[in-house]
């Protein structure tokens, strides 16, 4: 059972021209919601709302979230998305992404109890750091270095819970924390440095995937339209969380290059470098919460995902000649939001 907001409502979505947030507008529309998108392109793109281009029931407002904005009312849902979330777009906008995960929070917190409306927010598995339980569940309170480069964005997304519980407690704003693990699927960019763009870029430029560390590292990757089918669940409820939203094929880094690279067609090549700093040795959730409070579990295999993102992945940058496809190697990461 997955349950979603109502037709004719309005949902408001920070970051919605970014790759979750461009997903779930869509399916938004297509449940008859009117929905206004507010981003500030940081790492975002028009290019991932051409479906919504000149639908009325759409609306791009283009505006940085920490600083005030509004939106007309009525509004009935919030759902914060905003931020950058690639380990190479938040260590290049490290101030950025403080500012997002606080004043962005808080200005869109306003938002929600001016008009009365649920508030959703997306917050990651970061939080967890380097977990020293597994797999993790909400009760768990993580183990992150508060000073490290990843606690931009790390600590951001802490405060950004911490916020949002006390908007609740105190003025009874209907919220609801999404914690997201690593999701993937069409409109990742090519050169974010997420683990799954990067292997299939030099899967398919017929370069070595490469791996930091020793690639024993483990994730979990959920499909992004399941990953939306959540985020639109906890819409649909009441229910504060947190609750993690992720899929529980835990997989090495290394099983991932296989896995991309078999898909890709391409033969396995890796090569190896410097382990990232503070990236997290194991990453799989307890999704329990998920499936009891929202009836969601995610529901496409990987090898099904893998293959509609390389479906995608050729019919746009196919004809893109500017470009190579191959990220250079400080791009690369296998970290992932
Ligand atoms: P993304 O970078 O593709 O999208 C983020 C969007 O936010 C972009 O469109 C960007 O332009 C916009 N944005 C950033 N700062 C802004 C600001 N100050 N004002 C207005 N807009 C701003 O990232 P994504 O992968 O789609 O992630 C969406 C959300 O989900 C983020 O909050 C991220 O932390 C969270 N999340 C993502 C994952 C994942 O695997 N993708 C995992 C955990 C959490």
């Amino acid at each position: 059972m997955t349950v979603g907001p109502a037709k004719g409502q309005h949902a408001v979505v920070t970051g919605g021209a970014g790759f979750i947030g461009s997903h779930l507008c869509e399916r938004l529309v297509e449940q008859g919601l009117r929905v206004t998108c507010v981003d500030n392109l940081s790492t975002g793109r028009t290019a991932n709302l051409e479906a919504l281009a000149g639908d009325e029931r759409f609306t791009l407002l283009r505006a940085d979230v920490s600083e005030p904005f509004s939106v007309q009312g009525p509004v009935h849902h919030v759902v914060h998305l905003a931020s950058p979330a690639s380990p190479l777009d938040y260590l290049a906008l490290p101030l950025e992404t403080l500012r997002v995960g606080s004043a962005g929070t808080e200005n869109a917190l306003r938002l929600a109890h001016e008009h009365g409306a649920r508030f959703v927010v997306a917050s990651t598995s970061e939080i967890y750091g380097d977990p020293a339980q597994h797999p993790q569940r909400e009760s768990y309170w993580g183990n992150v270095n508060p000073i490290g480069p990843r606690s931009v964005y790390d600590e951001a997304k802490r405060f950004t819970e911490a916020l949002t519980a006390a908007y609740s407690r105190t003025l009874g704003v209907n919220t609801g924390i999404a914690r997201l693990f690593n999701s993937y699927g069409p409109r990742m960019r090519r050169d974010d440095g997420r683990v799954v763009p990067t292997f299939i870029g030099q899967a398919l430029a017929g370069s070595p995937l490469t791996i930091n560390g020793t690639g024993d590292q483990t994730r979990s990757l959920c499909f992004v339209e399941d990953t939306v089918r959540g985020l639109l669940a906890l819409m649909g409820s009441s229910f504060p969380g947190p609750v993690n939203i992720g899929a529980t094929g835990e997989m090495t880094v290394r099983e991932i290059a296989e896995a991309i690279a078999g898909h890709a067609g391409a033969e396995l090549r890796t090569e190896f470098r410097e382990p990232a700093e503070d990236e997290p040795g194991r990453r799989c959730p307890d999704i329990e919460t998920a499936r009891v409070q929202l009836g969601w579990k995610p529901e496409v295999p990987l090898a099904e995902g893998i293959r509609r993102t390389l479906l995608w992945w050729g019919s746009t940058y196919a004809h893109d000649t500017d470009r190579d496809g191959v990220n250079e190697p400080s791009d690369i990461g296998s970290g992932a939001a």
